[in-house]
């Protein structure tokens, strides 16, 4: 197959970034004010209104890495504690629970959602675990009540890794809320993005109030109006803190983001049903249709290339998708294949086996709501070509 060179290499995880927030932007730097301050106030305002909670459960930073982390100190979590994840996730999600000086603990996934396997979870409490992070892959929520449950029987704290998740509710309720924390990202190819970015929700005001402490140096909580015009006030530090507020210029984007969160949502929910219906008959994996009384928020398309019906290896169809101009993504390896990992854990990939086959065989077509028509229709020709030859 040769590659399509007059047609323009499709990125996977366009950005959608329209003029409303180009003139945002624009308008925050001639300001004088980039750093964080009122854009980033209304952010959060916006985005509690959008997830049904109150302005003083939220908190911006400027990753969900760094929102994982803080409330993970917020929630007590240190050194000889284990907390409980999922082995198919980004690195970033056990980085954070090392970071806080916690162990991570792996649990395979179902291989129909993908999603942390709650039977295993349970079986997988010792007495030393003091948290469950549960990771709404690809959008798909987790079985919350089965979580929850097991959280309450075994006094653990929740925190939900929301990275792909803004949109995501389970039986009714929104995803970010079932647990004391939950953490959600505004990466650049996720569902909204600032750029680089993050939320903490929090059950507890008194969480929040200390992970805006954390977020800005440890410095007491006055400092975040410091530099108002209601005149310099100086500042005591409160706990040894990290640098992880986020900026007016980001929440600029943000703010209207989320006015298209809908809009945008229904757009890839769109190009996921294409998908799932246009490659339907081929010899791949497609992912499971979302289940009953829940709301999918349609992050990944992910196909399995199993090379004993596909006919090739994931990664031979990765370089025949590049050469055909359409980038692709994995999400992810399994955690366990990473070197790092197995020297410091001695984690060895086969002990998920679930997690390390879906991870080479895993990968994600663009979805996003950028993406043209012809370009959705390019995209499913090119895996056809690719998988028929
Ligand atoms: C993107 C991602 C993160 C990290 O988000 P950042 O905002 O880039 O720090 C954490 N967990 C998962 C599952 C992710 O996909």
């Amino acid at each position: 197959m040769s590659a399509s060179s007059d047609e323009p290499f499709i990125i996977f995880g366009a950005p959608d970034i329209r003029e409303a927030e180009i003139a945002e932007a624009e308008a925050v730097l001639r300001s004088g004010w980039i750093g964080t301050g009122p854009k980033v106030a209304k952010f959060e305002r916006d985005f509690a209104t959008r997830k049904g909670l109150d302005a003083s459960n939220v908190a911006a930073v400027n990753s969900c890495t760094a929102a994982l982390h803080v409330s993970m100190i917020a929630a007590g979590l240190g050194s000889g504690d284990e907390v409980i994840t999922t082995a198919m996730t980004f690195c970033a999600t056990a980085n954070a629970i090392i970071h806080a000086g916690a162990t991570p603990v792996l649990v395979d996934i179902d291989p129909g959602t993908l999603n942390i396997d709650t039977v295993q979870l349970e079986a997988s409490i010792s007495d030393r675990t003091r948290a469950i992070v549960p990771v709404h892959f690809a959008g798909r929520p987790c079985d919350m009540g089965a979580i929850m449950k097991i959280a309450n029987r075994h006094g653990l704290a929740v925190i939900e890794d929301c990275a792909h998740a803004i949109e995501t509710k389970w039986h009714g309720q929104t995803a970010g809320t079932f647990g004391d924390f939950g953490c959600f990202s505004f990466y650049v190819t996720k569902n909204v993005t600032t750029g680089e970015g993050g939320m903490v929700a929090a059950r507890s005001r008194d969480a929040i109030d200390r992970i805006k402490v954390l977020a800005l140096h440890g410095m007491s909580k006055d400092a975040w109006h410091r530099f108002g015009d209601a005149g310099y006030k100086h500042y005591q530090v409160v706990e040894a803190g990290f640098k992880y507020n986020m900026m007016d210029l980001q929440a600029a984007l943000g703010i209207h983001q989320l006015q298209r969160l809908e809009e945008n949502w229904q757009r890839r929910r769109q190009i996921w049903d294409s998908y799932q219906e246009a490659l339907a008959d081929l010899p791949v994996g497609r992912p499971a249709e979302p289940e009953p009384d829940t709301v999918h928020a349609f992050h990944l398309y992910t196909l399995r290339i199993d090379r004993s019906k596909a006919g090739m290896e994931r990664d031979e169809f990765i370089e025949r998708m590049t050469a055909a101009g359409i980038g692709l993504g994995v999400h992810y390896l399994s955690l366990a294949q990473h070197p790092h990992y197995q020297q410091r854990f001695g984690w060895r990939p086969e002990n998920w086996p679930i997690a390390y086959e879906f991870g080479r065989q895993t990968v994600s077509l663009p979805l996003s709501p950028k993406l043209s028509e012809p370009d959705v229709n390019r995209i499913i020709r090119s895996v056809r070509r690719v998988i028929r030859g």
